[in-house]
């Protein structure tokens, strides 16, 4: 195996290291037909948005990173949800029960949310906006909501609510004060969009990390995958695990940066759709899917699962998507489980 060169991403709930392999090329230009690696990072939706990509030289590269960072740029004015003006904002402002027209990439988004909002028995919900308003309100205060505020966010939610017409690709917010927060896909459908982009423009040898959610391309040159190290609780590990993988996905969730302590209970930024309040298991997932889409929002969601009857992750995971949950008990003793199945892409055993 080649030596490996490092990169570190501090995420939610793990460090991840994502390495990729020395090209062997000595100092100076660059053989004709040979690949260099270049790397870029810009803040997009909130994060930095980092990407690692092989070309033949800095103009190409340069060229093509930027290309991809505008695809975010021009996703987040679609889906933001501290945008007034973003479409999906804009979704909430006529009366509940009226249908209005979407762009295509809202469209393609939301059907794959219901899809595995159906499969997760609601665990993953994009139309929780007024439940993640309501706590994000209340991890700012320190204070929990009330009864009747979490009732209401509640009456305002639920994925039975958001009707999707493709004949006419118009979508419909059927309860009055809906709101859809796309905070849980978002980032990894941005990373297989930009990686989509560099594909396109001829750079398959590339991956892009928004934060915790990794959508990797083909591996770097001469190597076997990208190389990942998890070090779950934010605690770099006596004994890391590594993931070597390509063409896949790769998300974490968890709370590590954003959680709140209120009363003396520690709650995450994921929310509970029973509760409408935060996790309060202390989880970390790890979700190996075909691409950051699907790893990013099956991350959430087996968070949401982990802490209830946790068989239930097996069912949302489908056919080609791996969980590694690892869970934390007061002591600080870790147990760790592992779901699904492995996709393709996926080198090492999880
Ligand atoms: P991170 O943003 O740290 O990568 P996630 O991908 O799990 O973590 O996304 C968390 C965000 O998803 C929250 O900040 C909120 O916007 C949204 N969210 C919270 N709970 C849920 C849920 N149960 N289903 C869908 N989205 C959620
Ligand atoms: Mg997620």
């Amino acid at each position: 195996m080649p030596p490996w060169l490092s990169l570190r991403f501090l995420c939610s709930f793990f460090l991840v290291v994502v390495a990729a392999a020395q090209t062997g090329l000595p100092p100076g230009p660059p053989a004709a037909g040979a690949l260099t690696r270049y790397e870029f990072v810009a803040p997009h939706m909130g994060t930095l948005f980092r990407i690692v990509l092989f070309a033949p030289d800095e103009s190409v590269a340069q060229t093509a990173a930027a290309a991809a960072f505008a695809r975010v740029a021009e996703l987040n004015r679609i889906m933001s949800d501290y945008d007034p003006n973003s479409e999906v904002m804009r979704l909430g402002q006529p009366p509940a029960g009226t249908a209005i027209a979407a762009s295509a990439e809202l469209f393609d988004l939301l059907q794959r949310s219901q899809q595995l909002a159906a499969a997760s028995d609601g665990a993953f919900d994009v139309t929780l906006g007024p439940v993640v308003r309501l706590w994000r309100e209340a991890r700012r205060t320190r204070r929990l909501p009330t009864d009747a505020d979490r009732a209401a966010a509640m009456r305002a939610s639920g994925y039975a609510n958001l009707r999707l017409n493709p004949a006419d690709r118009t979508i419909t917010l059927l309860a009055p004060g809906m709101q859809l927060d796309l905070g849980g896909i978002a980032k990894g459908y941005a990373a297989d969009e930009a990686l989509a982009v560099l594909a396109r423009l001829g750079l398959a040898h590339a991956m892009v990390a928004a934060s915790g959610d990794l959508a990797l391309g083909d591996a770097p040159p001469g190597t076997p995958g990208w190389k990942i190290e998890l070090a779950p609780f934010g605690q770099p590990a006596r004994d890391p695990l590594i993931v070597v993988a390509a063409n896949v996905g790769v998300s974490t969730s968890g709370d590590t940066e954003q959680f709140a302590e209120i009363g003396g209970v520690r709650y995450s930024h994921i929310v509970d759709p029973a509760s409408a309040l935060g996790l309060t298991t202390r989880v970390a997932v790890t979700v190996i899917a075909r691409h950051a889409t699907l790893s990013d929002s099956l991350a959430t969601a087996c968070s949401v699962l982990a802490s209830g009857p946790v068989e239930k992750i097996a069912g949302c995971l489908g056919d080609s998507a791996r969980a590694l949950v690892l869970r934390q008990d007061e002591c600080g003793m870790v147990q760790r489980a592992t779901y699904g199945s492995s996709p393709p892409g996926l080198r090492t055993t999880l």
